[in-house]
């Protein structure tokens, strides 16, 4: 009696050039259509099914997007981009004019949080369709590793 050892896959598959199929992903498009929660490939499907909750796939393309790795990166994207604009904002207006601080706090603090609020779910859909884009973590078909 032999026993029979049983491999995850039958075939050898071998990485060349020629193998890959090259689909083209454009950065630009792909970031345009996800800070428009639409999705990086189509165009149309949504991206989200919450807030900040990435769909598991595309409704029109069935792109998988759970390979995406977004992390932390929208939420410090959206702190850079309101920061370079309230900050400058805030130390122009303080140096000019010089309100009541009282005035500026219930200006500048509303301000930055409903943009940041604004902002975080476009700056996310671009970071997926980057990501998808620049074919990272599991939006790489011909990735050999798993
Ligand atoms: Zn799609």
């Amino acid at each position: 009696m032999t026993a029979q050892i049983d491999t995850a896959s039958t075939a050898t598959k071998v990485w060349t050039r020629e193998s890959v199929q090259v689909e083209k992903r454009d950065a630009w498009t792909a970031m345009k259509r996800g800070f428009r929660g639409r999705c990086p490939r189509c165009g149309e499907g949504k991206l989200f099914r919450a807030f900040l909750k990435v769909a598991n796939n595309c409704s029109e393309c069935g792109l998988d997007f759970t390979p995406h790795r977004a992390d932390d990166l929208p939420a410090y994207l959206v702190i850079v981009i309101v920061g370079h604009i309230v900050v400058p904002l805030a130390l122009m207006i303080e140096t000019n004019y010089s309100p009541p601080v009282a005035l500026q706090l219930a200006i500048y603090l509303p301000v930055t949080l409903l943009s940041s609020l604004l902002l975080l779910q476009p700056v996310k859909g671009a970071v997926v369709g980057f990501q998808w884009a620049l074919r990272m973590h599991g939006f790489d078909e011909n990735n050999p590793e798993p």
